[in-house]
């Protein structure tokens, strides 16, 4: 069974903080996405994020990368840690985390050479 995770668009991490779940099994994860419609499957089927679950991941995403690669580019973290910090960073401002976008000057790629949408705030690619 494929999930959202194997197809590359989501990490395990960032589908932990969509859930809002501390330290979860991939298993408890995924039950809680689904009562949160984010994301649904068919039997069998590969794990899909729905319309809302789209929107919900954009922006975690979009966060967490930010956040993980101003950490490592300035603060000079490893990618690791970096990643693992950022997590712990959950709650900061999103003015923050655009301010952080601009000094990077919008990076399309994290650390990780993951994708980084930059639908929520002017001046960002797309
Ligand atoms: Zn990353
Ligand atoms: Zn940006």
């Amino acid at each position: 069974m494929k999930t959202v995770e194997e197809q590359g668009e989501v990490t395990s991490g960032e589908l932990a903080m969509m859930a809002g779940v501390k330290m979860p099994t991939a298993v408890e994860v995924v039950k809680k996405l689904e009562e949160m419609e984010l994301v649904y499957r068919k039997p069998w089927g590969p794990i899909k994020l729905t319309e809302k679950g789209i929107r919900v991941a954009e922006r975690i995403v979009f966060r967490h990368r930010i956040i993980e690669t101003y950490l490592s580019k300035f603060l000079e973290l490893d990618n690791e840690n970096a990643c693992c910090q950022a997590s712990l960073m959950e709650e900061i401002d999103d003015t923050v985390v655009y301010a952080m976008c601009s000094k990077l000057g919008h990076p399309c790629e994290c650390v990780h050479g993951r994708r980084i949408p930059h639908f929520s705030h002017e001046g960002g690619r797309v």
